[in-house]
């Protein structure tokens, strides 16, 4: 089962070693023949070449697409030696054989990583260069086919235990790790096109609602990391990156310093991440999530004074709390964070001074961005049920001021719409039901996760009566604040219950049966509603 080698095809993206084991080759009297760019640097070397256009009888064209896809090249990879229709094929075309093969292929992946353009993507999508390496494979009880620079030596060392042949237990494991190469380098593309420009574009939901999901999920994700556990102890767990797309997020973070981010730390990174990156830089905000949920939410003129304000919405959730700014971390607001007991802090950037101050707690993980995501960007989620997948377009909805419409008699002011658009956001990123009070820029009470309204509701109003007695406040920050709910409600008693709050302003979608109830019972306490037409579930 030993197979001499006479005849070899070299056709290479990645040149190294190519020279040498050529040289090799030629030494022992094989046959060389090559693609365009390997000849060109195999004849750089001084070694004698046939180009492939040569036995094809036919140029390369279309760019390289069309090289080596001819039956003179296939026929002598694919023939059964010992097979008299296949010899007298061979004999009557001319076939030669070739009996050692050495491709690696375009760089699909490196093209997309340094975030080449779509065409130059599509053009490194290599076809003749696979097509070979599967007839190879194919065929291995013959032909030797070799995928990786790295077995060179080992190629080398083979032929020369062997007088110049391979064996069938070499050539059956490079045949397998061909085939796992083109495996994963369709893989590859297929996740390309299927999530690759879901990834990176900022489609916007309409858009993003019109994207048709392929029929069958490639999803190549790569292992990043092995997590300690899951979500409790007794589960395992793994944190995985798409292949093959240029993704932004936790993931691709710089941890500083700390312990290793567990399964929780990423969940709820991604939660306080995902927020934070709601309020654009031209305003300090800081997000403190827990259980990825936000428990205090602000904006402020300084970066410690949102944190200051986000931390007195609820002071005795954010123990152990995740927290994210929107701008670079400076040294006092480092100072105060570290305070109190803190799991991970997220931010885009930080200054020495306060890369000092969190130096001086070991354990706290801390995570640097680039930028922050686009909120409106692409993407999508996914989430296993038994006997399933479900996967959807993230939610990338948002709501301006001009998308409001006013349902009751009485106007919002400037200063509430500010603050009700400013729940609203908080609102997308709480787990439904959710409910958020917010005033001057600052949640003052946020209810989450209730299987009803109002009991989100009350829960968020107590949160707040709680905070205020904390601070010595006269009253809770409800009295006077603008009030969000994620979907509409469904009867009066959500919305009298943030009356009762104090709340003077409601912004949620709209769209209940009981509309006309709910915007009556709004009038009747001399309120201000808006409706966005849009509803952010989070279960
Ligand atoms: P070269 O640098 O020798 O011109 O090209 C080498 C590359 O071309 C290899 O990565 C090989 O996989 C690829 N290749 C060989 N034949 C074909 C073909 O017919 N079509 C395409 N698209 N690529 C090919």
């Amino acid at each position: 089962s030993d197979i001499a080698i006479r005849r070899a095809l070299l056709s290479v993206s990645d040149k190294s070693g190519v020279v040498e084991l050529a040289g090799r080759l030629a030494k022992a009297g094989v046959e060389l023949i090559s693609t365009g760019g390997t000849a060109r640097t195999l004849r750089d070397a001084g070694l004698d070449v046939r180009d492939v256009s040569d036995v094809t009888q036919f140029p390369e064209m279309m760019d390289g697409r069309v090289k080596t896809l001819h039956p003179m090249v296939h026929g002598g990879l694919l023939a059964v030696r010992d097979d008299p229709d296949h010899a007298a094929a061979m004999e009557a075309h001319d076939i030669g054989s070739i009996d050692l093969l050495v491709v690696n292929l375009y760089p699909f992946e490196e093209t997309v990583a340094r975030g080449a353009s779509r065409d130059d993507i599509i053009e490194n999508i290599d076809i003749g260069g696979p097509a070979m390496v599967r007839s190879a494979s194919k065929n291995h009880h013959y032909v030797t086919i070799v995928t990786d620079p790295a077995d060179y030596g080992e190629l080398m060392e083979e032929l020369a235990d062997h007088d110049g042949a391979t064996t069938l237990a070499f050539r059956t494991r490079m045949a397998v790790k061909a085939f796992a190469k083109t495996a994963s380098y369709d893989a590859a593309i297929a996740n390309w096109l299927a999530f690759g420009d879901a990834f990176t574009n900022p489609l916007g939901p309409e858009a993003l609602k019109a994207t048709p999901f392929a029929d069958t999920m490639p999803l190549a994700f790569t292992k990043k990391d092995e997590l300690r556990y899951g979500e409790n102890p007794h589960q395992s767990a793994a944190i995985y990156v798409p292949q093959s797309v240029n993704a932004k997020g936790i993931p691709q973070a710089e941890q500083v310093q700390g312990k290793a981010l567990s399964y929780n730390n990423l969940n709820d990174a991604d939660a306080a991440l995902g927020l934070v990156a709601e309020f654009p830089a031209d305003r300090p905000a800081v997000v403190i999530v827990k259980h990825a949920n936000p428990c205090g939410v602000a904006v402020a003129d300084s970066l410690l004074e949102a944190w200051e304000k986000a931390l007195a919405c609820d002071s005795v959730s954010a123990f152990g709390g995740i927290v994210a700014s929107n701008v670079p971390l400076d040294g006092a607001t480092a100072k105060a964070i570290t305070q109190i007991f803190t799991e991970v802090v997220i931010a885009p950037g930080a200054d020495v001074e306060a890369r000092e101050t969190f130096a001086t707690k070991k354990n706290l993980r801390l995570l640097m961005l680039d930028e922050l995501p686009d909120p409106s960007r692409g993407g999508f989620e996914m989430k296993t049920i038994a006997g399933g997948m479900l996967l959807q377009s993230r939610d990338a909805g948002r709501v301006a001021a001009e998308d409001l419409k006013v349902v009751t008699k009485r106007q919002p002011t400037e200063h509430e719409v500010a603050d009700a658009l400013f729940a609203w956001k908080v609102a997308k990123h709480v787990k439904s039901n959710a409910i958020v009070y917010a005033k001057d820029g600052v949640t003052a009470g946020i209810g989450a996760g209730q299987m009803n309204r109002r009991d989100s509701s009350r829960i968020a109003a107590v949160r707040a009566r709680e905070a205020a007695e904390a601070a010595g406040w006269e009253e809770p920050m409800t009295v006077g604040s603008a009030v969000a709910s994620d979907a509409f409600f469904p009867f009066a008693d959500g919305l009298l219950s943030a009356v009762e709050a104090g709340a003077t302003m409601v912004i949620q979608p709209g769209g209940s049966m009981r509309d006309e109830e709910v915007i009556a019972a709004a009038d009747k306490a001399g309120i201000a509603m808006v409706f966005t037409g849009m509803r952010h579930f989070q279960h």
